[in-house]
Parts: C-alpha cells; sequence; structure tokens
C-alpha cells in the first residue's frame, strides 16, 4: 500500500477531526483515527528515566505507580558530568527503553536555565550557563532521537520559578531573553533537533507562551528552522484560536474539548484561518507516524544490566568533589568506616513530580561500603535529638573514617513550589557536627538537587556533591570514596556563600510576576563582575590527581592549549575555555565560558585541545546578534575562577551604541540591589502588575486568587484539599510538608480555571458556573453548571444544520 503524506492524510480529513487530533486523548495519548490511517502516540515523562503510567488517568504529581524503568541522575547530577557522549548515551538508552515500552515520545529534557537556586524544579535543568544547557540537552536529544524516539524539549521558555507557575508574567528585556534564556534552547534546537518542543506555561512580557508566535512560529521555526510539533505542557493551553495562530500544535492533555469547540466555530465564522489547524494537524501525522513506525518496528529486548551501568557510570561522573583535605580521600577498601545518616539507607536519588521514577533497583550506600557501624543521625526530614547525636559521635569515634551521608529532603524541593530557602535541615548540620567534632577523617556526602548553603565546610575533611544520582548512586558514591573512579565532576551552577549573596534574592519568588530585574547577570556573569567571592565558582570541582595547563596558541578564532594529567591517578578533565569581554561599551558580563572538553588522560599524558570560536561568543544582542569589535581575552583553564592560560587580542566587528538606559543603571557596575526602574527602562514599559478583581475574573484567574474574595472559591478550595488528602495514606495526610501533598494542592489551586477544566477533562459549563459565581451572579452561575455552555452549543447546532443542508444541496 502507497503511504501518504500527512498534507494528503489531512486534507481528507473532516474539520472536527482536524481540530480534535490537535488536542490529546487522555493524560498520555494522541487521538487515533484510524479511517483516516492516524495511529494514537504514547508520551510520558522520562529525561532521566521513564514514568509510563499505564493505569489510571495518569497524574504529573507522580503520585500514581509508574512502570518501573532505569533511574540515571537528574539532569543536576548529569550537567556535572559536561560529558556531551555520556548525556548522547544515556539518551539513547532512555530512546531504547522507551522503545521496549512502546512510548513514542519522551517528554524532557529541560533547557530552562537555573536562574536562582531556590527554584523547585533547578535539579530537572542543566546549569546556569546557557551554552552548558543547551550542548548537553542537545546531546541527550541526538541520542534519543537516533532511535527513532521523538524527544520533547521542555518548557519553552522563560520558565524559572514553580511559584504561580500557570500564570505568572516572566517580565524581562530582550537581550537577557536572547542571550541567556533562548540561547540555551536555541543550541538545543539546532544542534540536538528534536522531533517536539513544549511550551511553557507562564506568560512572556504579557502573552503566554502558547499564543505566542514570535516564540513559537518567527523564532522557534523560522529563526531556528525547526520543523516539529509544538505540544503544550500540561494544562498550558491559554486559547486554543490564538495558539492556532501562534503555532502551537497539541494541546495536552486530553478530555476536555471546550477550546476545540471555540477553534470549530472561529474557523467557520473566518475569525481562524483553517489553514493554521492543518499545519498542526499534518505535523502531529509526521510525529504519530514516525513513532508508531518506531515502536512498532522495534524488535529488541531492553537489558537492565548495561542500563545500571551506564546509570552508576554517570553518577560517578557526575559526582563533585568539593573538598578534600590532606588528600583524605580516596580511602583504602579495608579503611575501618562509620556510616552516619537516614540518607545512607533512604538515599535521594531522584526529584518529586514528573520527574519522579520508579526504579527496578536503588543501590544504598548503607549496601555499598562494608561498615559494621551504622548511625542513623537524623529522621527523613533531617531533625535530630540528644540520643541520635550521642549515637553519631559513638559510632565515628571508634573508626578510621566517618561517611555522613545526608541532603535535602523530598519535602524541600519538587515541582509544584520553589524552596524556602537555601539551607540543610539544622538537624542534619548537628549530626554533621556531631561526627565532625568526634572524629577529624570525617566525609559529607551530600544528596540535593542544588546549591545549598554549606556552613560545615571548614569542619569537614572531605565534601563529595552527589546532586540526585538516580538508581545506582550508593554504588557511585563508594565509586568514588575508594579512588575506583576518581572524580572529574565540575558544578554546573555557582554555589553562593549564603542564599542573600544571589542577585536576585531580593524579590525572586516574592509576587506573582518574575522579574527578571538582573537581567543577563545570572550565575558566574554576576558573581564575576560584582566581585562576589562564591562558596564554589562554577566550573569547580576537585580530583585525586591534578593537570596542568601549558602552551596557549591562537590562530584567528582557533585556540590550542596543552593539558597534561600531573598527577598520581589516571583521570579525566574538563577544560574550560572562556572569552573574557571588553568592558568600555554596552554592558557585558566580565567573561563567558566560550567552550568545553573533556578529556581522559592517563597519569603523565597530556592531550593538546584544539577549540575553534565562533562570532557568537563575541557577539551580544542588538536586534540580531552582532559580534562586538575590541579587546579580548580568552582564558583557559579547570574552573571559572581558575584560568591560568590567557591570551590578548583585538577583534574586529561593530560598535553597538550605548542604549540610553545603561547609562547609570545597576547593569554598569551591577553594585547594590538590582532595580525595577533599570528594567522598565530596558524594555521600554512600565510594569503593572495585573491585580485580580471581582467581577472581572477570567479563566486565566486561579482559586488562590480568587478565594479571598469568594465564597464559593473558598469552599471549592477546601474541598480541592479534601479531596487531594483521600488519596493518599492516613499516615500522609497527618504531614503538611508531605511534597505530594504539597504539589497536588499547589497544582490545583494556583491552576488558572481553564487549567483545571484541560487537566481535569471537566465538562463545559462546571468551571464558567464557577467563574459566574465567583464574578458575583449565582444565579448565573448555577444555571451554567447545569446546562454547560448554551451560546457554543446553540452556535454548533447551526452551523452543523447549515453543513449537512449544504451537503445535502450537493448530492
Ligand atoms: C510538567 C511537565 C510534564 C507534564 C506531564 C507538567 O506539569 O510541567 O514537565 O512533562 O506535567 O507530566
Amino acid at each position: 500500500m502507497l503511504m501518504m503524506t500527512a498534507e494528503e492524510t489531512v486534507r481528507g480529513m473532516a474539520l472536527e477531526d482536524k481540530i480534535a487530533l490537535c488536542s490529546g486523548a487522555n493524560f498520555w495519548k494522541t487521538k487515533k483515527f484510524p479511517e483516516y490511517g492516524i495511529p494514537e502516540l504514547f508520551m510520558c515523562d522520562g529525561s532521566h528515566g521513564l514514568r509510563k503510567q499505564e493505569t489510571g488517568g495518569g497524574d504529573m504529581l507522580g503520585v500514581h505507580e509508574s512502570r518501573p524503568a532505569v533511574c540515571y541522575p537528574s539532569e543536576v547530577t548529569m550537567s556535572c558530568s559536561w560529558d556531551e557522549e555520556l548525556l548522547g548515551e544515556i539518551g539513547r538508552m532512555i530512546g531504547r527503553e522507551a522503545l521496549y515500552q512502546e512510548v513514542g515520545m519522551v517528554l524532557g529534557p529541560g533547557a530552562n536555565l537555573k536562574r536562582n537556586p531556590l527554584c523547585g524544579r533547578n535539579f530537572e535543568y542543566f546549569s546556569e550557563d546557557p551554552l552548558l544547557s543547551g550542548k548537553l540537552a542537545a546531546a541527550y536529544i541526538r541520542g534519543m532521537e537516533s532511535c527513532g524516539i521523538s524527544c520533547c524539549l521542555k518548557h519553552f521558555a522563560a520558565n524559572s520559578q514553580e511559584k504561580c507557575r500557570f500564570n505568572s508574567d516572566s517580565v524581562m528585556d530582550e537581550r537577557t531573553l536572547r542571550e541567556m534564556y533562548l540561547s540555551a534552547f536555541e543550541t538545543a534546537v539546532r544542534e540536538g533537533g528534536p522531533s517536539a518542543v513544549m511550551c511553557a506555561y507562564p506568560k512572556l512580557n504579557g502573552v503566554h507562551c502558547s499564543d505566542s508566535r514570535m516564540l513559537l512560529t518567527d523564532i522557534l521555526r523560522n529563526e531556528w528552522g525547526f520543523s516539529g510539533t509544538v505540544v503544550t505542557d500540561w494544562g498550558a493551553m491559554n486559547d486554543r484560536i490564538r495558539a492556532f495562530e501562534a503555532g502551537c500544535d497539541l494541546n495536552m492533555p486530553g478530555g476536555s474539548a471546550f477550546m476545540e469547540k471555540q477553534a470549530f466555530l472561529a474557523v467557520k465564522s473566518g475569525e481562524l484561518d483553517e489553514r493554521h489547524v492543518e499545519e498542526s494537524a499534518q505535523r502531529i501525522v509526521r510525529l504519530v507516524t514516525r513513532s508508531k513506525k518506531s515502536v512498532d518496528e522495534n524488535t529488541e529486548d531492553f537489558d537492565t544490566f548495561p542500563a545500571h551501568a551506564l546509570a552508576r557510570r554517570a553518577a560517578a561522573e557526575g559526582a563533585v568533589l568539593l573538598k578534600n583535605a590532606d588528600r583524605l580521600l580516596p580511602l583504602s577498601e579495608n579503611t575501618e568506616i562509620a556510616v552516619i545518616g537516614y540518607m545512607a539507607k533512604h538515599m535521594r536519588y531522584g526529584g518529586s513530580g514528573s520527574s519522579h521514577v520508579t526504579p527496578y533497583t536503588v543501590s544504598q550506600p548503607v549496601a555499598s561500603f562494608m561498615s559494621s557501624v551504622y548511625a542513623e543521625g537524623c529522621d527523613s526530614k533531617g531533625n535530630t535529638d540528644a540520643q541520635r547525636l550521642r549515637e553519631v559521635s559513638g559510632a565515628a569515634a571508634g573508626a578510621d573514617s566517618v561517611l555522613v551521608f545526608c541532603g535535602l529532603p523530598d519535602s524541600s524541593e519538587s515541582e509544584g513550589f520553589d524552596r524556602s530557602d537555601m539551607k540543610l535541615p539544622q538537624g542534619q548540620l548537628d549530626m554533621i557536627e556531631a561526627a565532625c567534632e568526634a572524629n577529624p577523617n570525617t566525609v559529607v556526602i551530600l544528596f540535593a538537587g542544588g546549591a545549598v548553603e554549606c556552613p560545615f565546610m571548614d569542619s569537614a575533611a572531605a565534601v563529595l556533591y552527589m546532586g540526585l544520582p538516580g538508581q545506582a548512586g550508593g554504588e557511585a558514591a563508594a565509586d568514588i570514596i575508594y579512588g575506583r573512579t576518581v572524580p572529574s565532576g565540575k558544578l554546573a551552577e555557582t554555589w553562593p556563600v549564603r542564599y542573600a549573596d544571589c542577585p536576585s534574592s531580593g524579590y525572586y519568588v516574592k509576587e506573582k510576576d518574575a522579574l527578571y530585574l538582573e537581567g543577563i547577570y545570572v550565575g558566574y556573569r554576576y558573581y564575576d563582575k560584582a566581585e562576589v567571592e562564591p562558596r564554589f565558582p562554577f566550573g569547580f570541582g576537585l580530583s585525586y590527581t591534578e593537570f596542568d595547563y601549558t602552551d596557549l596558541e591562537r590562530d584567528g578564532d582557533e585556540i590550542s592549549f596543552t593539558v597534561r594529567n600531573a598527577g598520581d591517578f589516571d583521570g579525566a578533565e574538563i577544560a574550560q575555555i572562556y572569552v573574557e569581554n571588553p568592558q568600555n561599551g554596552i554592558h557585558r558580563p566580565k567573561k563567558e565560558l566560550a567552550a568545553f572538553r573533556r578529556v581522559f588522560l592517563k597519569k603523565g599524558e597530556s592531550a593538546r585541545i584544539t577549540v575553534t570560536l565562533s562570532d557568537r561568543n563575541f557577539s551580544v544582542w542588538d536586534g540580531g546578534f552582532v559580534p562586538v569589535r575590541g579587546e579580548y581575552r580568552v582564558l583557559v583553564g579547570g574552573s571559572s575562577r581558575d584560568l591560568p592560560l590567557a591570551a590578548s587580542f583585538f577583534r574586529d566587528g561593530a560598535e553597538p551604541e550605548i542604549p540610553e538606559y545603561q547609562n547609570g543603571s545597576w547593569y554598569e557596575d551591577l553594585s547594590g540591589a538590582p532595580r525595577l526602574g533599570d528594567l522598565e527602562a530596558a524594555t521600554g514599559r512600565k510594569y503593572e502588575p495585573a491585580v485580580p478583581r471581582r467581577g472581572s475574573y477570567t479563566m486565566d484567574n486561579t482559586v488562590d486568587e480568587m478565594r479571598r474574595h469568594s465564597l464559593v472559591m473558598r469552599l471549592f478550595a477546601f474541598f480541592t484539599r479534601q479531596f487531594i488528602k483521600r488519596g493518599v495514606s492516613r499516615r500522609e495526610r497527618k504531614d503538611k510538608s508531605n511534597p505530594v501533598i504539597r504539589m497536588q494542592t499547589a497544582s490545583c489551586l494556583d491552576s488558572p480555571l481553564r487549567s483545571m477544566q484541560i487537566t481535569g477533562g471537566i465538562r463545559d459549563g462546571i468551571m464558567q458556573g464557577l467563574l459566574e459565581m465567583a464574578n458575583g451572579h449565582p444565579l448565573r452561575g448555577i444555571i451554567k453548571m447545569i446546562r454547560g455552555d448554551t451560546e457554543t452549543k446553540k452556535r454548533l447546532k447551526t452551523v452543523k444544520r447549515h453543513d449537512s443542508s449544504k451537503a445535502k444541496d450537493h448530492e
């Protein structure tokens, strides 16, 4: 049989079916239309392991069980490897497991930048630097796509907080958007070639990402050449008509057709050009056909052993050695050790929410280290007491060395809410101190999805940061501690000494909207120029061996240098190449990462590394990326603050005018705190927060926004809470910090009514009726709830009657 093209298939479809194809069938599937030869597509989360929910309606919250899958380290750990080849292998391995589990599209990875350490989903993102984020995402995507599995890059764009994530406004100037937040996606799209991109929940400068033609068509497709499908984040669709025009193809999840009916009427009335619907439908046909073919043709089983080995390698490569006084590590395998900490038995291997994976197995640290001495030290939340601390001291005092396993509990970081501070629980800090006092050879092993304050830095002899290391985390920790793997990970984000040092700490998640006052000065771009000493700089990480950098040569944009392993162990080094910018014109970060290379060298061995820089490394956004003329330096070394090689040179280019807003602004010298006035001057717009008011609430308002003034919304919130609690065990119900309950509650109460209707698959009229009531029209509300949306129903009837009489005339 001759295969039809997507264009031919869609041409033969009825308008209603074309529109229906553009919204999901349920939580995880697209609709199938056998009459047109269109199969369904199953998709699931999975940037660090699949989360295939086979039973029930599915949920983004990790509450329903998912089918077991290999759990790799989260992006926070993968990224510290700076290893594109490894990321490619993980992408490929997850792709192969997806084929085996008959999942056609995997939702991930996330290329959002780590703007502030408190973002609840930072563990799902790679870095504070767009180049590193983009390169790693691209490598992962290439790996996965090579299996024929579609990879869906998310969350496009400017989604760097969880607070009010469904309808907050990300306000930033164009330069910040282009140089920072879009840049990571640009590299991931151009170099990775994902089949799909997921548009994010929030608005960008006042426009919902799902409605933004500028983002989804002008930039993504026309500028970057993306030819795949745009999928909404779950419940992110704002206005189906605008979204079709914007190039937003698939409305996920499925279950409610209220927006689709409006789109149908809009085409019929001429408000929406059918061409937009057809283009979206064609892109969806291409996506599902290709994925289905890959899944159908797969005959391979999936072997979890090599996958576990890969997860172990990735966790060890992504581990960052932060301190190693007097070369305490590596320990000999015969050392008498005491193992301390609740997390030694219950390691935090992955994140909550939609990145929650049910692993086949978890290698706990306690089983990976041979020790007969164990003290729990604290409970699951990191609380301790005098008795537990006595046990810690006792256990630690009798050992040669002590391993303290600790980190952020599940309840402190998750999708759905942000962290409230950068601290570890006090009980854990007390436990560390007790161990350090009892034994100077104490090693702290940290599990956390992001930077934490480290008051124990002086007391602990060694500190190893494992991030969220996945199912093989325990074995990987042992590999590093015993020197079977020489640590080579480098931080992909700066660790400030204290949260207050972070430029956005004064305003981040304090209000509903996200005001990007700090502009391009995120992470090291801020700390370097503001001359704030971080606890650990971007790109920092120790090794058991040592590397020398010599012989820097520059030939135009080609940079060559030699790295030599001058220490006593074979090991890998991550060489980092930065460009230091001239500071006498348009404001710029002091330096920016331009390239990086990971090399494995046996002791005594050296390698000559050559990288080629491009115009982009010397550019600023000024209506387009323009290379700027001036005196530059290229800096090379093993961390952003340890760059022994430097070469100065002049590079020709344009001389962009210094923008008016720059003079006297915070961006010039970064002194004090970033100011709203500077952002307003940079965007050329006054910022006016939208204040939701009774009488003019819309489907874009949330229960939380309306309940202060509306009894019905207060009741709705009450019953929602009860409903959520019914879904968990009695013990969990009592625990106010339970991340699942917190996330579910936030996801419902912070959800605009339109999103609730989509994600809940709620019948027409219910949400609209509630909205009428909240706006002070109880009777109208009740009628709407009972009768549904009568206006739309009537219009649909008329249109259909008209269509069928036309069809009869035709006959
Ligand atoms: C998350 C996405 C996820 C989707 C499906 C959303 O709430 O933001 O990252 O892919 O749910 O689980």
